[in-house]
């Protein structure tokens, strides 16, 4: 049965009155006049019964939630024991003194019993009011995903057959039913077939790059942030392994339906750059200021690149610098591409060979599928606005990760699996909403803290190689070439 708090008996019998002790612009204050959690009793109702035990109360259940990401507290058995000494926390919570603390248990049973429509809604009600509050304008936003560490070790990764290891995700599935008495995730690795992590079989193995150290379990967070102010508009939470650009479209969704405002660009870096992006946000009406794919050129360097050669529609052909037509020969279908080949006799009497190719089989170009719609969408990406909205997505988006890796303890799941991961992500994104919201309307809270030592460090790093590139200073270093030509094409 649903309990309702009926706010601070014992408040008096100690003659402190929590009220005044509060101090008047205290964080939490703004956060409890901003936002209205009393909605949760109505969302969960259908989750209680009639009859049995009275329970702790969901405001008070999801109010706690909220402080342990607000105040990033290491844990929820820490957060209550933690309640009894802090008087801010019982005034928000709306506990008297002598109140006495819910157990810790609770909160987890709570997430079981609501599942993660509660939260979602509580980060949908934060984002409509920043956009009531006039922090959203809706029509630019940036993208971005991010690994979060999963709550298990390297070590609880067990390697076997494909079908041993659907038997194990199985047997998982139906043990966590049975303890937890939840719904079993939806969530089904499509790589990391052969590998299952015993302690949480939702994360794939996956690493952060190729030079980033050994694979371990990981989710992936994938955010949108609104141009204006950088609130957060629509979150996505997957499996490690899932394609950061196959969330666009669901992002943009999300955007549409939280904010009520239509896209007319969106941001994000060469991740995001597939074809398929490409053709899709300029079918939505988006123009993609993505960072633009590498040039479809040769292979190697001082060879002719692609827009050296002129594409004849009529004839469906390339004509080559010495007028040469390369025709369509292999058609890849997983590619989506068409590969227009040189006849080989000609190329091997060419005087121009060693500027256009090294095969012997002759000089070959790639054209997309839809190649016509991507030159359009590429013309986009290479506009100086598109640079510009690229720059301040640097400090935008990556701030906003920032912001929640260093306050909220967003780098590393608190719970385990997929469908846990998410209200912890839903939770995160609501908190940093409320303090730009807080922050936007002047209350104390600090909408974007310094970046960490590590962070400025590698800013730094950066600007220096960037001056560098621009002063077109050779560089010895081999870690550094990659980047310095990348920024000297640039
Ligand atoms: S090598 Fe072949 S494709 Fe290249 S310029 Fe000469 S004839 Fe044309």
């Amino acid at each position: 049965m649903m309990g309702q708090h009926d706010g601070q008996k014992a408040l008096f019998s100690y003659g402190v009155d929590l009220e005044r002790r509060v101090r008047a612009d205290h964080p939490l204050r703004r956060v409890n006049a901003m936002i209205d959690f009393t909605f949760a009793r109505a969302a969960v109702a259908h989750t209680y019964g009639e009859n049995g035990n009275v329970s702790v109360d969901p405001v008070v259940l999801l109010k706690l939630m909220f402080l342990l990401f607000h105040e990033n507290v290491r844990s929820e058995r820490e957060l209550v024991r933690r309640l009894p000494e802090r008087l801010d926390w019982l005034w928000f919570l709306g506990y008297g003194l002598d109140e006495e603390a819910p157990n810790h248990s609770v909160l987890s049973k709570a997430r079981a019993r609501w599942g993660g429509e509660l939260f979602e809604e509580l980060f949908v009600r934060t984002v409509r009011q920043c956009v009531e509050a006039g922090l959203v304008d809706g029509a630019k936003v940036h993208l971005d995903g991010s690994l979060i560490d999963a709550d298990a070790s390297r070590d609880s990764v067990v390697k076997a057959d494909a079908e041993t290891i659907a038997r194990i995700r199985a047997a998982y599935g139906a043990q966590e039913r049975k303890l937890d008495e939840t719904k079993p995730s939806s969530a089904r690795c499509e790589t990391n077939l052969k590998l299952v992590s015993t302690t949480d079989p939702d994360a794939p193995c996956v690493s952060k790059g190729p030079q980033s150290g050994t694979a371990r379990p990981r989710y992936k967070h994938h955010r949108m942030v609104d141009d204006k102010k950088g609130v957060i508009t629509a979150v996505v939470t997957t499996a490690g392994d899932v394609a950061e650009p196959a969330q666009t479209t669901p992002l943009l969704a999300q955007h549409r339906a939280n904010t009520g405002k239509e896209v007319m660009a969106a941001v994000a870096d060469r991740g995001y750059g597939t074809v398929e992006n490409y053709c899709d946000l300029i079918a939505q009406g988006v123009r993609p200021h993505l960072s633009p794919m590498q040039p479809a050129g040769h292979k190697s360097e001082g060879l002719f690149t692609k827009e050296d050669f002129h594409y004849d529609e009529a004839a469906d052909v390339y004509i080559c610098p010495v007028g040469q037509r390369l025709k369509p020969r292999r058609f890849h279908q997983r590619r989506q591409m068409t590969d227009y080949v040189a006849d080989k006799k000609v190329c091997a009497q060419c005087p121009l060979r060693g500027e256009c190719t090294k095969s012997k089989t002759g000089r070959s170009i790639a054209r997309h599928w839809k190649e016509a719609e991507l030159e359009v969408a590429l013309a986009f990406a290479r506009l100086p606005e598109a640079q510009a909205d690229r720059r301040r997505r640097r400090h935008l988006m990556e701030g906003s990760f920032a912001h929640a890796a260093n306050r909220y303890h967003f780098k590393r799941a608190r719970w385990r699996r997929l469908w846990r991961q998410q209200i912890q992500d839903w939770l995160i994104a609501a908190v940093q909403n409320v303090a730009l919201l807080c922050g936007g309307l002047g209350a104390g809270v600090t909408a974007k803290p310094r970046p960490s030592p590590k962070v400025r460090r590698s800013a730094a790093l950066f600007a220096f190689r960037r001056v560098m590139a621009d002063l077109r200073v050779p560089v010895l270093a081999p870690w550094w070439r990659g980047t310095h030509r990348a920024l000297v094409a640039a």
